[in-house]
């Protein structure tokens, strides 16, 4: 069965530290990003995107992802994915497109042009958790159509504003013309999947801190690497559903100090 590493990136700086009101955890340089990609070409991984993986059979494949559209996906990392010839997939929110900090519809038109695949994180980042079914849906319909219209490519992924995933968001997906769903408990991808079409695949958050000796370790040794990682997530897991989300996003800020 064809099996993948899915990596989450966020936003990208072009120094050491975060560009001001970007999350510090969830950024990490650029030039470590440039380091990511080489150290892995250099172990053997078939590096792209998870759109054009999903139609492939690698089994020593690496999907490249970028959440959020922030600014940086198009001045740092697109030419980053240039030089090397990659490919990378982007999901945005369309209500943030062209906002402060955010790309705009003519960078994401230029990145579609160059091959990179612009993908759903819903319309308004609004975890779906905290949507009703309609509304749900509504997000879904109207992100997909909207980068549709604005770039003329199909949006086939939806990856879940931080990774909440209601219980059949994956059918409901597919029902609106999606073909798979990209979550964010760390884990091995692995497709087709015939037992459970409607899996929401693993993907694995990089964060600051992870250098390029890790992020090899992760697609050389797969499940076993990534047990710290799945523990910790279940713990976090935990933490949201006895907190709720409001106080947990307010005690994670805390620990890791970032603005509130
Ligand atoms: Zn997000």
């Amino acid at each position: 069965m064809p099996r993948a590493l899915c990596l989450m990136y966020h936003g990208l700086s072009a120094n050491a530290a975060a560009p001001l009101g970007a999350d510090p955890h969830y950024t990490i340089a650029a030039t470590c990003f440039a380091d990511h990609l080489d150290a892995l070409t250099a172990a053997g991984a078939h590096l792209g995107s998870a759109r054009d993986g999903l139609q492939q059979a690698s089994s020593h494949a690496v999907w490249l992802g970028f959440d959020d559209g922030d600014a940086s996906n198009y001045s740092q990392a697109l030419p980053i994915l240039q030089e090397r010839g990659l490919r990378a997939d982007f999901f945005v929110n369309p209500a943030r497109v062209g906002t402060a900090g955010y790309c705009g519809w003519s960078e994401l038109r230029a990145m579609a042009e160059a091959g990179m695949s612009i993908q759903s994180h819903g319309l308004t980042h609004t975890y779906f958790t905290h949507l009703d079914a309609s509304h749900l849906r509504e997000e879904l319909r109207v992100s997909k159509a909207e980068i549709e219209q604005h770039l003329g490519q199909p949006v086939t992924l939806l990856a879940p504003p931080g990774g909440r995933a209601p219980s059949g968001l994956a059918a409901t997906a597919q029902a609106l013309g999606y073909s798979a769903v990209l979550g964010s408990a760390p884990g091995i991808a692995r497709w087709p999947a015939a037992k459970n079409p409607t899996a929401i695949l693993p993907r694995v958050a990089v964060t600051a801190g992870h250098l390029s000796p890790r992020v090899v370790q992760w697609f050389q040794r797969g499940q076993w690497a990534l047990l710290p990682l799945q523990i910790r997530y279940q713990g976090l897991v935990l933490a949201k559903q006895l907190l709720g989300d409001g106080r947990y996003e307010k005690v994670r800020a805390r620990l890791l100090g970032s603005a509130p």
